[in-house]
Parts: C-alpha cells; structure tokens; sequence
C-alpha cells in the first residue's frame, strides 16, 4: 500500500488550492477528484478575481489542475469510498487504499436537484443553484426558487433584493417556516420547466403555469459530510465543523471550500484551500520532528 503525507479530496478549487500550497512546500501530494465538481454547471464567473471577461467554470477548473501537475502535484479520477483513521488516514477509493499522514476533505457540496422535466436541458441557460452567483442576471426580472426549507428562503430573501418577484415553488412540500414578505408561495406539484432558448414558465401538474426568467434549486445541501462522519469528525446541518485553521476535532484532518460552513463561492473556496494547505505543511512537519524525537 503506498503512502504520501497528504491526501485532498477534491479536484475542484479548495482542493487543487490546498494542493498548490502544500506541494510547494515539498509535500507528497495526491489529489483524488471524482468529477469536475460545481464549477462544471458553471457558465459564466465574472466575479472571481484575475479576470477582465467573463470565465467558464471548466476553463476555470482546467487551469487550475495543469497548475498544479506543473509543479508535481498527482491527480487521480476516482471516487473515495471511505476513509479511516488509526493516528494516520487510510483512503479506500473504487480503485486503490492508501496511506497519509493528513487529509483535505474538499468535497463540495452535492446539491439535491429534484427530477424536474426541462430542468437539466436549461441548466445554465435559466435554472441555477445559486442566487449568490447568478442573481444579479435576474434583476427586474421574475424568479421561481424550488424548495421548501430555510436554504431556499435563504436563497429567495437573496433574489428578492434585485429580482422583480419571487415565487416558492414547494413542489407539493408542505412548507413550516415563516415566508418573509414579498415573496409568494405556490405548492402544486410541478410537471415540467419551459421555454425556448431559456426558461419561460413552469408548469404544474394541473396544467396551470407560472411565466418566469429564471428558476433556482434550493432543495437543501447535502452530502461532504458522510465521509467525515467515518472518521468521528463533527458537522452539523450538512456542513463538516472546522476552526479557522480549517481543522476539524479529528487530528490532521481538514475540510475546506463548500463542504464547509458559509458562502458558496470559488474565492472563499480558494482561501479555505489556501489555509489548510498551510496548516497541513505544519502538521506533517510537527509529526516528522516528534517521530525523530521518540527515535
Ligand atoms: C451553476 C453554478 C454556478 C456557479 N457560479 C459561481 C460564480 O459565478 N462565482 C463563484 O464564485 N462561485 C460560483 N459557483 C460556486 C462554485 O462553483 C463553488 O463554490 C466552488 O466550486 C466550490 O469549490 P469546492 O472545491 O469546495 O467544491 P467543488 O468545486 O464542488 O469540487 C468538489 C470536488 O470534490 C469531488 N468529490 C466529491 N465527492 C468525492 C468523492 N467521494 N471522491 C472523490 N472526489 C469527490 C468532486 O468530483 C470535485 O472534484 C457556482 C456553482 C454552480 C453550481
């Protein structure tokens, strides 16, 4: 079984940031990604520093990881199935196990995505999963969010300051929590997402129809945390805990970017990669020199 001092799981950019600091600093580094992660559904960033045109999210993702390989850091596809702790991380994958003194969980965030007809076909081009990020095309115009917990009145509070109207779309959900003012509900179950080029309506199973410009999802995040929990890491409401050197309670593990607490976005992402490759170089080196000690 082969071993290096750091594992990131996690090809996206709180992984491949982490990567970046901690290879630089000499370590022996595997970055194990299944996919291409969120940036992949991801159009157009213009709010991402370092760029005078809108970017791609794959062109974003592409550039980052031939960053990394650059300077020697090993990337794999494949998925991680488990790990487990013993005073150093073994890492299952579908393909291999191996060894490390530290790991990054760096998993994103899976975002449940309800099984909508045309929600898939208008991904990008109308549907989004993040009012943050793509709010600002919507205003003056009219939004749907599909959801019916605290997330997606997170997410509607966030488009009513720039959209026209917001409709919550519970798709047959009872909803408990209180609907801020301003922002209307219809809980029909929904048949299908319509337009041409973008979205134009929602239809619901009793032939009725809501016109719209954009429908967001908002089913609650899920996720990250499943791989955490096996190693006794604490998280709480879908999201792993971490201090602000992005550790958790489980000696020499990490988490950063969206599996953490906070803002789902590339440059908080980037940072929390940025500061776990930083205490990972200190943790490897911490263990060497107390290993040399007991020697
Ligand atoms: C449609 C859309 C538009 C967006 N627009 C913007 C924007 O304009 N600006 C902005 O700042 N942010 C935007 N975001 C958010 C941004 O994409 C995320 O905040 C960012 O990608 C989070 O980075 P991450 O590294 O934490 O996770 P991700 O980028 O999601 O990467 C997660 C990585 O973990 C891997 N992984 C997951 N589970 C496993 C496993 N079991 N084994 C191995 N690998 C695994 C995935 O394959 C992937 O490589 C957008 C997101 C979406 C979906």
């Amino acid at each position: 079984m082969s071993a290096v001092d750091v594992i990131i799981i996690g090809s996206g950019p709180a992984g491949v940031s982490a990567a970046l600091y901690t290879r630089r600093a000499g370590l022996n580094t595997l970055i194990i990604g299944r996919d291409s992660g969120s940036l992949a559904k991801a159009d157009k960033i213009e709010n991402y520093y370092g760029f005078s045109e809108p970017v791609s999210g794959i062109q974003l993702i592409n550039s980052g990881i031939a960053a990394a390989k650059r300077i020697g850091v090993n990337i794999i596809s494949d998925e991680v199935v488990s790990i487990q702790y013993n005073g150093y991380f073994t890492v299952k994958t579908k393909m291999l196990e191996v060894l490390a003194t530290c790991v990054v969980i760096a998993t994103g965030s899976s975002r449940k995505a309800p099984k909508i007809e045309g929600l898939e076909r208008f991904e990008g081009r109308g549907v989004s999963y993040c009012a943050v990020c793509d709010g600002f095309f919507y205003r003056g115009k009219d939004v749907c969010v599909i959801g019916e917990g605290s997330f997606a009145l997170h997410e509607a509070e966030e488009l009513k300051a720039v959209a026209r109207s917001v409709t919550l779309l519970t798709n047959g959900a009872v909803t408990t929590s209180n609907i801020p003012e301003g922002i209307s509900v219809r809980t029909d179950r929904i048949h299908s997402i319509s337009g041409d080029e973008t979205v134009e309506e929602v239809i619901f199973m009793d032939g009725t129809t809501v016109k719209t410009n954009g429908v967001f999802i908002a089913l609650g995040v899920a996720g990250s945390t499943d791989l955490a929990r096996q190693v006794g890491a604490a998280t709480e409401a879908g999201k792993i805990i971490v201090d602000e050197n992005m550790a958790t309670n489980v000696p020499g593990l990490y988490a950063a970017g969206d599996c953490t607490a906070g803002m789902l976005q590339v440059a908080k992402a980037v940072y929390e990669g940025a500061k776990a490759g930083t205490e990972v170089i200190k943790f490897v080196r911490n263990n060497a020199a107390g290993k040399s000690e007991r020697a």
